[in-house]
């Protein structure tokens, strides 16, 4: 059914990117080979929409006019790269298989932010046509990837992986104080996301330093505290699906360290799983 769906949206690319298609048949890949999108077998899925770097021919960089129109502002119009996000989403994928035999969902964006921002809603995210189609392909897998993920297990969560430039030890949480993970709240407690066996303990007990602090109160950065994809897909307006917004500095994802910072996140999100995403009558645990 995902492999349908895939092959329709690759058919439907304007002949302006037919020619990225190459990477489509090692990948199966969508959005002219803009997209990788990969589903899974697990209640996990995974997000990277701005560690691309690949440029659109024809497509020139956005402006911006649409963003500083509807919001008055220009802050929330960025070009910023978040670099290497596509390879550790890759690597928690792989390291997720590793402990479990299983494969998360991956959605990984590989054009340019100048031509289009996947965490933005449409009209602040493209300015052509042809950007649109490729948008479309992200937010088509997401979409579809999330509601497999709820007909298969009743439940879910999306982990959005970005980079920031702030202090390059520091990992953000983003979760609009809590609104994007309503479901976990409500259903598992704070403590599913921030307690000594919550989502982020194992990444603390990796030595990364988290903002807020795991188990601390403190608001989150309003900067950096979940983008457009963790509020659309996740239950800010309800539902039984959760998203985190991940921020990493730049020392976390750099060559040397991400290996390592995989790995945590991938142990943190298998264990996360086994305590929260099993459903109790599939004899697999699930306490
Ligand atoms: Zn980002």
């Amino acid at each position: 059914m995902v492999w349908g769906f895939v092959a329709l949206l690759a058919a439907g690319i304007g002949p302006a990117t037919r020619d990225a298609a190459t990477a489509e048949n090692l990948q199966g890949n969508v959005g002219g080979g803009l997209v990788t999108a990969t589903p899974g077998t697990l209640p996990i899925l995974l997000s990277a929409p701005h560690g691309g770097t690949r440029r659109m021919d024809g497509v020139p960089n956005r402006t911006g006019e649409n963003v500083a129109r509807k919001r008055g502002a220009k802050t929330n119009f960025s070009f910023a790269f978040d670099r290497n996000t596509d390879t550790l989403t890759f690597a928690v994928a792989s390291a997720i298989e590793r402990l479990t035999g299983q494969r998360p969902y991956v959605v990984v964006a590989h054009f340019s932010r100048r031509q289009i921002d996947a965490n933005r809603p449409a009209e602040e995210a493209v300015e052509s046509d042809e950007a649109r189609k490729v948008y479309d392909a992200y937010h088509d897998a997401l979409r579809q990837f999330r509601a497999e993920i709820l007909a298969r297990h009743g439940t879910g969560i999306l982990i959005d992986l970005h980079g920031h430039g702030g202090n390059p030890e520091v990992l953000y949480r983003g979760t609009a104080d809590g609104q994007t993970v309503r479901n976990l709240r409500e259903t598992r407690g704070q403590d599913a996301l921030t307690g000594d066996t919550g989502l982020l303990a194992p990444l603390a007990r990796a030595g990364i330093k988290l903002q807020p602090e795991n188990g601390s109160p403190a608001a989150e950065n309003p900067a950096l505290n979940g983008g457009y994809i963790v509020r659309k897909y996740g239950s800010f307006a309800g539902g039984s699906f959760d998203a985190v917004q991940l921020e990493l500095g730049g020392a976390l994802r750099g060559a040397e360290r991400l290996p390592g910072v995989a790995e945590a996140l991938g142990e943190s999100l298998v264990q996360y799983w086994r305590k929260y995403l099993v459903r109790q009558d599939d004899g697999h645990g699930g306490k």
